[in-house]
């Protein structure tokens, strides 16, 4: 089975993974063989698909103002949440 990892190397500007290094020897200490750019990889991708956080604690509908929730942007219309 591959993993799709081709979303690490789209992002314009690569950040450190901060925490990797302790979790790579703790993986390691339980017998993990892993080398460690694999490690860092799966680590970013773990982070962001676990810690991300949303951009907004709320979003709305520009046109009738519903709320939307947590989310990376609100929407203009009312069609884009299918109201
Ligand atoms: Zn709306």
């Amino acid at each position: 089975m591959a993993v799709d990892l081709s979303w690490v190397f789209k992002k314009s500007k690569p950040e450190p993974v901060s925490g990797w290094e302790s979790a790579f020897a703790d993986s390691r200490a339980h017998g993990h063989n892993t080398d460690a750019y694999t490690f860092q990889i799966a680590w970013a991708y773990a982070e962001d698909h676990f810690k991300r956080q949303p951009r907004f604690s709320e979003t709305s509908c520009s046109q009738c103002g519903k709320d939307l929730g947590p989310g990376d942007a609100g929407v203009s219309s009312c069609s884009e949440h299918g109201a």
